[in-house]
């Protein structure tokens, strides 16, 4: 095991702000992460996928261990299903490339999405009306005390949006080394109902009813080019927030005040999802900018470094954006990024 000291991260998240690991170990296979689990037992590290989900508040880290865990297997098969197991190192998009390229879908709407497989069960990744779950069988997890493997079924895993039992209940409990996926290969049914999957089709010269699911793919990826800042190009971690969700009586008040208000239905009874972004800009706080952290001018929910901002200055301005969506429309906004 190869432990590395004083390990830049610059590069390792795509936030892109200044940090160093004080140490830093990277694992390949199942029994290196065994290893490095025994040998910070006692300790606090940091497991790190592809860093799109993160935002260090301090520049100095002490421990990190990086998941490069590799390869897929199918494990089992019917004529309309397949079972495959993917490590949780491999990066979440060429998966979805992959599994659709072999005939096997149902993550078509999840092109695109940055980061790693073993990341996608956490805040239960979703995108274009689809959520990971949908096409999740269960997660192999490795307990970072009793060092024991496990598998983990669906039902257990608390999913809801954005949020697993992974980063609630059992929050630094597990490492995930892997995740099966149960695909459909026959009479797979196409979403294109949500965003602007359709007119994208149709811009692309076809018929939403007749796409393929790589044509769904093809056209959540347009779509998510024109909309998202490339954290190449600048650093964000997409949302920052998750969408609020409000009781109904309290929807309807806000919606008397803001007739133009987009609201939504909620997964949860009672209750009424309303949207982060539209919220911040009718905040006035769209394009607004702090030293180099500031709201992206495009796309409200995301906060963005323009190049030398630290964690810390990007959290300052995600609690003022906070502070001014709960004056102005008395709700408060949770941060769906992990801060650490
Ligand atoms: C431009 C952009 C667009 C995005 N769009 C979306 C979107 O549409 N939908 C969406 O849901 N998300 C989106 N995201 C957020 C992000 O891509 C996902 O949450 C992704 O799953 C994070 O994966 P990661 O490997 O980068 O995780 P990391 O950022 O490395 O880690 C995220 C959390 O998971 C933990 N973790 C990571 N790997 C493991 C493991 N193997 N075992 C245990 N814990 C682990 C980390 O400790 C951390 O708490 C976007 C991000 C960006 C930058």
């Amino acid at each position: 095991m190869l432990i590395q000291n004083q390990v830049d991260l610059k590069n390792k998240h795509t936030f892109s702000t200044a940090a160093t690991a004080k140490e830093f170990i990277e694992v390949e296979n199942l029994h290196q992460a065994e290893e490095a689990l025994r040998y910070w037992k006692e300790k606090p590290y940091l497991i790190l996928g592809g860093g799109s989900n993160l935002l260090f508040l301090n520049s100095r880290i002490d421990r990190v261990l990086k998941i490069d865990l590799q390869g897929w297997e199918p494990v089992a098969e019917t004529a309309e299903h397949i079972w495959v197991d993917v490590a949780a190192g491999v990066p979440w998009h060429d998966w979805v490339l992959q599994s659709l390229d072999l005939g096997w879908y149902g993550l078509e709407n999840l092109a695109l999405i940055p980061g790693n497989v073993g990341a996608s069960p956490m805040q239960n990744i979703g995108a274009y009306g689809v959520e990971v779950q949908e096409c999740l069988d269960s997660v192999h997890v490795i307990d970072r005390q009793t060092i024991q493997r496990l598998k983990i079924e669906n039902k257990d895993c608390a999913f809801a949006y954005r949020s697993s039992a992974f980063k609630t209940q059992w929050k630094d409990k597990y490492l995930i080394g892997s995740v099966r996926f149960k695909l459909e290969k026959k009479n797979h049914r196409i979403r294109t109902e949500y965003g602007a999957i359709s007119e994208e089709l149709l811009r692309m010269g076809v018929p939403p009813k007749s796409a393929t699911p790589k044509e769904v793919a093809e056209a959540v990826m347009s779509i998510r080019r024109s909309k998202l800042p490339d954290p190449k190009q600048i650093g964000n971690a997409g949302s920052f927030f998750k969408n609020p969700s409000v009781p109904e009586q309290v929807a309807k008040e806000l919606l008397k005040e803001h007739p133009q208000m987009p609201q939504y239905p909620s997964e949860n009874q009672g209750m009424v999802k309303l949207a982060a972004g539209w919220l911040i800009e009718q905040a006035g706080l769209k394009g607004i900018r702090e030293g180099d952290a500031g709201v992206h001018s495009k796309q409200a929910l995301v906060l963005v470094n323009y190049g030398k901002a630290s964690g810390e200055e990007i959290w300052n301005l995600a609690l003022h954006v906070q502070a001014e969506v709960q004056n102005r429309f008395g709700v408060v906004l949770e941060p769906e990024v992990n801060a650490i």
